[in-house]
């Protein structure tokens, strides 16, 4: 492993020689020269798709294609690869457990827990599932720390309960709910978790056997890697019992028109020609993470995060909604809207986010119409940190001089 140098791991990031300034590592985060270089010699040096031809090309494909699972399992300590199905990304994934393993358990009058920090990718699946069966979805509040209550849960949870939706790190707080109490909670009224971990894998990836996770996804482009490609990690007893939700080539073993017998669990989730790019990139970037000390690079994301509240904070009517030592800032100016900013922002060449973030029921409970949100990924730079200051000075100013 090599010891964490933040400009030698910045150079490793081409986007970054275009002078603009990225804090919008949450939403996706740039990719290493050698996930590029990856992709690059994937599609001009490959030769067919996997699990469907005999000759070497194809075969080495699939070997490289299957054994990228080992990696995923092993970055999430999960027992076995087989425990982790390719999926689009996040989205994807929860939707499959919510098609496939909730729906055809799910009766009227259940329930399902969800907590109210949530990003739509872990509320909307819910709500279409209980919609489904006149099944319910339960608001776990968030508290005066803007973290999900945990001393609310046990009230919320019963046997009605069938599953608890919790994400591991919120995208707008970035906030880390005690997940060993809430899965301990939960599975004590025989309800399984669903974990959104498209946040929280970039920054601390879990163990999900530690952690007794039922249900675990997250998407590559997040983790330096591809978009459209991400896993669902299940427990294996729970992957065996659930239904497969698209049918198509591969996922099957035997097929008439009396019916079909499914592959095993993960193939029989994986119909049609995958995204194979995706999968090799993903490993790609899994490889090169291994060999970065990635406690130290998390720090050095925190500090400036930190260090950006601070010099932020001295500004009038600054309000941060960060939770903890997150590398994730989301704050707005009181009496400022946000969208005014971050238009003077983009155009001091500054990414960052506005707006809602896809958690309208966060705003809401936060109490506001939106906020704006930097993220810090450990490519990031003091400088960068003092050209939002500067930016926001100036953008601050020009509203001022507008209203007077
Ligand atoms: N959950 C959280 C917390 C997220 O931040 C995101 C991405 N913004 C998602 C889920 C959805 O991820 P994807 O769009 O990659 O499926």
């Amino acid at each position: 492993m090599t010891a964490f140098n933040p400009s030698a791991f910045r150079q490793q990031f081409p986007a970054l020689s275009d002078a603009g300034v990225y804090l919008d590592s949450a939403a996706t985060t740039l990719k290493p020269q050698v996930v590029i270089d990856t992709a690059q010699q994937f599609y001009s040096l490959s030769a067919g798709t996997v699990h469907r031809s005999q000759y070497g090309a194809a075969r080495q494909l699939t070997e490289r294609y299957e054994q990228a699972r080992d990696q995923v399992a092993r970055l999430l300590n999960a027992a076995h690869g087989h425990q982790i199905v390719w999926t689009r990304g996040t989205t994807e994934a929860i939707n499959l457990v919510a098609n496939g393993w909730l729906l055809p358990r799910l009766q009227a009058g259940d329930e399902i827990v969800v907590s109210e920090a949530e990003h739509h990718a872990n509320l909307v699946p819910w709500l279409m599932a209980a919609q489904a069966r006149g099944a319910k979805v339960v608001k776990w509040p968030i508290g005066a720390d803007r973290l999900p209550d945990i001393a609310l849960l046990p009230s919320l949870l019963s046997a009605r309960t069938r599953l608890l939706a919790v994400g591991q790190m919120s995208n707008v707080t970035g906030g880390c709910p005690d997940l060993a109490q809430a899965i301990a909670l939960a599975h004590g009224v025989g309800a399984k978790v669903m974990v959104d971990g498209a946040q929280g894998v970039a920054h601390c990836p879990p163990d999900v056997q530690a952690l007794d996770i039922d249900f675990y996804a997250f998407s590559a482009h997040k983790l330096y890697g591809p978009t459209g490609i991400g896993a669902l990690y299940g427990k294996a007893e729970l992957l065996e019992e659930m239904t497969p939700w698209q049918g198509g080539g591969k996922m099957l073993t035997q097929v008439d028109f009396n019916g079909f017998t499914p592959q095993p669990a993960p193939w029989r989730f994986e119909a049609g020609t995958p995204n194979v790019a995706g999968v090799v990139g993903l490993s790609a970037a899994l490889s090169w993470l291994e060999q970065h000390d990635r406690l130290k690079a998390e720090m050095w994301s925190q500090q400036l995060a930190s260090l950006a509240e601070e010099q932020l904070g001295e500004f009038p009517g600054f309000r941060s909604y960060r939770v903890g030592r997150s590398s994730v800032l989301a704050f707005d100016f009181a009496g400022v809207h946000h969208s005014d900013i971050v238009t003077l922002l983009a155009e001091q060449g500054i990414a960052l986010r506005a707006g809602q973030h896809c958690a309208q029921p966060l705003m809401a409970a936060l109490g506001v119409s939106g906020t704006l949100r930097v993220s810090f990924a450990p490519y990031n730079n003091l400088q960068d940190v003092d050209a939002l200051t500067r930016a926001i000075y100036t953008a601050l100013d020009l509203l001022s001089e507008e209203e007077a």
